[in-house]
């Protein structure tokens, strides 16, 4: 007698799926750090591809409206993330679309610099607070930016895009299949970098992973509000942008936690912070003046998950490690919250001994919790990101095997690139200027 089929279980075919096609380096999910490792990929001549799950490109960044960059020095005065993450900051800046202090200005204690600074969200952390080289930019430049400077570097962009699995043998990721309008479909890249932010590539392959819960936040912009009346009113929870009349309401955490890769959590947090962050928005109306006559402009596309899964790779960055100069270092952060606090990121925390062709860039590298509060800011992922993309090419001479790279020439092609890799060889620059 035929055994019984379990009736919560489906069993899919076996069934070809067609090779879309065979890039030198894929990188998995268009947020700032996959922006940053594709450009740093096909600037050095690599066929790289960008798939992307949503119709938009940058991730928590634009969707998720995080619009500041936090941080990109050491809290000391001295820049520590460059490359990349600084010419997009260039470039937004040559849009109008930056807003940023000075270098004269940095680590200042002066009350009103910290004020002006304060109103723009660039300043956090413990008295005695200080100014920071931070930045506030406007997504939909930042957007534009991206756009034009993949397209400037080759790189082919698929949006509307889900990796859905990866096929590994021989320790290697073999295939990365994805899901889109046009069915199901096989990438065969040399080298996949995994910039999801949840590690979905990663997790899929079989990777050692961490998960945690967190309270989700759903960061909303008001236009219509009073800048005359604002700029006389003490600081609040909102800051200036660079429309006038605009701001940027960081709304959250929300009072209960979700598993950021569940989505059923997901859609639920959706809906209760919309309506919480309206309700947010309603008392800011009633209570606060400068905002009698405000609207919502818009509403974060993209929930904020400040963590989900973090590879537990070849080296697990702790808080120890402030210190450490690694001499495998490829990137260099500060901390948001904690001056003179500096993370050397060693190119370890971007492997995993279980797959030979796979990097992580941005949230998902390999930290504790405790360092994940740096490493997954936004320069810090661009960072990563930007080191992956150029590590990924390195590793094209040994047939995509990403251990094989050498460390030091790979530091030596970022470092010529205007990235501050870190290191003991590599102790940044002087104050305020640049690298
Ligand atoms: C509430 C909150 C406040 C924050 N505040 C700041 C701040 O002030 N300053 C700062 O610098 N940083 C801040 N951060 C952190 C920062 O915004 C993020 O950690 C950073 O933007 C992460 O970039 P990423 O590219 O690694 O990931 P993400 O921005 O998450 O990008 C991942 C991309 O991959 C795509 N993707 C995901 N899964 C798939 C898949 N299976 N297939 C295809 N595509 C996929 C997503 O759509 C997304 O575009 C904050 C974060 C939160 C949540």
């Amino acid at each position: 007698m035929a055994a019984m089929p379990d009736p919560s279980q489906w069993h899919e075919p076996a069934r070809d799926v067609p090779v879309m096609g065979r890039p030198d380096v894929l990188v998995v999910g268009a947020g700032s750090a996959g922006i940053a490792a594709a450009l740093a990929g096909a600037r050095r001549g690599a066929e790289t591809w960008l798939i992307e799950a949503s119709s938009f490109v940058g991730g928590l960044a634009t969707l998720g409206l995080i619009n500041l960059l936090l941080t990109m020095d050491d809290g000391n005065g001295h820049q520590v993330v460059a490359g990349l993450c600084q010419e997009f900051v260039d470039r937004l800046e040559a849009r109008g679309e930056a807003r940023f202090p000075p270098p004269e200005q940095w680590n200042a204690e002066d009350p009103d610099a910290v004020d002006r600074w304060r109103r723009w969200g660039l300043i956090w952390g413990a008295p005695p607070e200080a100014v920071r080289y931070s930045v506030a930019f406007d997504p939909e430049a930042f957007i534009d930016v991206a756009y034009e400077t993949l397209a400037g570097a080759g790189v082919r962009l698929r949006l509307h895009t889900w990796c859905a699995g990866a096929l590994v043998s021989d320790g290697a990721v073999q295939a990365v299949m994805v899901e889109s309008k046009s069915g199901r479909q096989a990438i065969v890249p040399s080298v996949v970098i995994d910039g999801t932010g949840d590690g979905d590539v990663l997790k899929a392959a079989g990777a050692s992973m961490e998960q945690v819960t967190v309270p989700p936040y759903l960061w909303f912009r008001a236009g219509g509000v009073d800048e005359e009346m604002l700029a006389a009113a003490p600081p609040g929870l909102w800051f200036r942008t660079t429309g006038r009349g605009r701001v940027l309401v960081p709304w959250g955490p929300a009072p209960d936690r979700v598993d950021p890769c569940d989505p059923d959590d997901l859609t639920r947090a959706q809906l209760a912070c919309r309506e919480a962050a309206r309700a947010s928005f309603d008392g800011l109306r009633r209570d606060v003046p400068a905002f009698a006559h405000a609207w919502i402009d818009d509403y974060a596309r993209m929930l904020g998950i400040t963590e989900s899964r973090r590879l537990q790779g070849d080296y697990v960055l702790e808080k120890g490690d402030g210190d450490v100069r690694f001499p495998d270092s490829v990137a260099r952060t500060g901390h948001w919250t904690r001056r003179h606090v500096v993370y050397d990121i060693p190119y370890r925390c971007l492997t995993t001994s279980a797959l030979g062709n796979v990097l992580a860039a941005g949230r998902c590298i390999s930290t504790t919790r405790y360092v994940h509060q740096a490493t997954k800011e936004i320069p810090a992922a661009m960072a990563t990101g930007e080191a992956a993309g150029a590590a990924a090419v390195h590793a094209l001479g040994s047939q995509g095997r990403v251990h094989a790279v050498d460390v030091d020439s790979l530091r030596k092609d970022l470092s010529g690139s205007g990235v501050v890799v870190g290191g003991p060889d590599h102790g940044g620059g002087a104050p305020g200027a640049g690298i």
